[in-house]
């Protein structure tokens, strides 16, 4: 087709008129974009970028069987959630065969954000309590209690609620403890943050963990870690929640779940994002006992979560995942991608870390032996001018955050890598 004419400048600023100034765009210099195929996004006047940041549309953007399975049945039917419809129930009979045994019920909502909200009320309902653990700078979401959940937002955006406890990130690149003991050394934090609850008189009713642990710049947490935390938070009577908004899906190469690379299986598990490729879908899953619980004391019902198009949206981005063995190629993808990226710390020693799993990479920046933020906008700055996009992420904004839709092939991974040697070298 013909490229738009656009002037993306007076989009800029009609957007402003309307949607203020505060919801940021990214980069100095705003990308607009009318079309995605695959790994690809293209300008009005047809400029290629090469998305290395997206990971919503996790079978690549446009994905015809998914669009073509909204389609379809968005001209066919999409009902109210309370009639029956074979959709949702076929997509959660796929979905739990995914995950381990015990994860059996789900709960539909619309966002990862829902699911965390959901989660929480059903940690309280089942376990008569109201303490909450989570992780030094996490990102949950945006409802009043997944905000209050969420450390990132930093002290000066929200009170440090009273029923929040808040655990020291485990970061063995920059943190206090390193080595085979590292995993216990970080988790005996989690025995201050349950006795704190329990002489504020809340308990513990649930612990909160992204698995991937993104928005704690990626960290490669110590083997062990996540294992002697789980079992501490269950024996003083709480749940696991696993956030598997990020790492669900494919998405970290070894497991289809995150929370399976580090050797635990949590209550519940919270999913959004990639579930259905771009189609806002997500849900929460967990044991059939403590779903039952819930719903027998709260009429819990979300108008659109699981609706027939949502739940023929998420099965055609599940069946594409599994046929195209996508998780196979973050995988394999991944693993070259950060070969050549530890090559290029030699060249450039201010790519202080890398590190990640699949297609979830991090790249620390460093100046001067310090953490820089600045440098590291400058890069996703000077890639983003490169036509290659990525983000930054991290408590002190100086990670580069790199992850792509899962068809990132080895060929997209070399033209990533150029280019940052690119930006690398005009520094
Ligand atoms: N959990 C994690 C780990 C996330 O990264 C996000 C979104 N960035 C959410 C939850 C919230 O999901 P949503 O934006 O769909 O509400």
């Amino acid at each position: 087709a013909a490229p738009l004419e656009v002037d993306s400048a007076a989009l800029a600023a009609r957007r402003f008129n309307v949607l203020g100034k505060g919801l940021e765009l990214s980069y100095e210099q705003p990308v607009h974009l009318v079309y995605g195929q695959g790994v690809h996004l293209y300008a009005p006047d047809g400029t290629d970028y090469l998305d290395a940041y997206n990971n919503v549309p996790s079978v690549g953007h446009g994905n015809a069987r998914v669009a073509e399975a909204i389609s379809r049945q968005m001209r066919r039917l999409c009902a109210n959630t309370r009639y029956l419809h074979e959709n949702v129930v076929e997509y959660a009979e796929r979905l739990t065969a995914t995950l381990p045994d015990g994860l059996a019920h789900v709960l539909f909502v619309n966002s990862g954000s829902e699911a965390n909200d959901a989660a929480y009320r059903i940690a309280k309902a089942l376990t008569g309590k109201t303490g909450a653990i989570v992780m030094a700078n996490a990102y949950h979401g945006i409802t009043d209690v997944v905000a209050a959940l969420s450390p990132y937002y930093g002290p000066f955006a929200q009170k440090q609620e009273d029923f929040i406890e808040v655990l020291e990130s485990p970061d063995p690149f920059r943190g206090r403890f390193s080595g085979p003991e590292a995993g216990a050394a970080y988790a005996r934090d989690v025995d201050r943050a349950i006795a704190a609850l329990e002489a504020r008189g809340h308990g513990v009713a649930m612990l909160l963990i992204d698995s991937a642990f993104v928005s704690n710049g990626i960290v490669d947490t110590p083997p062990g870690y996540f294992t002697a935390v789980a079992e501490k938070v269950r024996a003083a009577g709480g749940l696991v929640v696993g956030d598997e908004v990020q790492s669900g899906f494919g998405r970290m190469g070894e497991t289809f779940w995150g929370f399976a690379r580090h050797g635990v299986v949590p209550d519940m598990v919270t999913l959004g994002k990639p579930m259905a490729n771009g189609h806002p879908t997500g849900a929460l899953v967990t044991r059939p006992e403590i779903l039952a619980d819930f719903t027998r004391k709260i009429d819990f019902f979300s108008t659109f979560g699981g609706n027939p198009v949502s739940a023929a949206a998420a099965l055609a981005t599940l069946e594409v995942l599994q046929q195209e063995k996508l998780q196979q190629n973050a995988r394999k993808t991944g693993e070259f991608l950060r070969n050549e990226l530890a090559g290029l710390q030699v060249e450039f020693p201010l790519l202080a870390d890398v590190r990640g799993a699949g297609l979830m990479v991090g790249v620390e920046i460093y100046e001067e032996g310090q953490p820089s933020q600045k440098l590291a906008k400058r890069i996703a700055n000077g890639l983003r001018q490169a036509r290659v996009l990525i983000g930054t992420e991290g408590p002190d904004g100086n990670v580069l955050k790199i992850r792509p839709p899962l068809p990132f092939a080895t060929q997209d991974a070399a033209r990533l890598v150029e280019a940052l040697r690119g930006v690398l070298r005009g520094l």
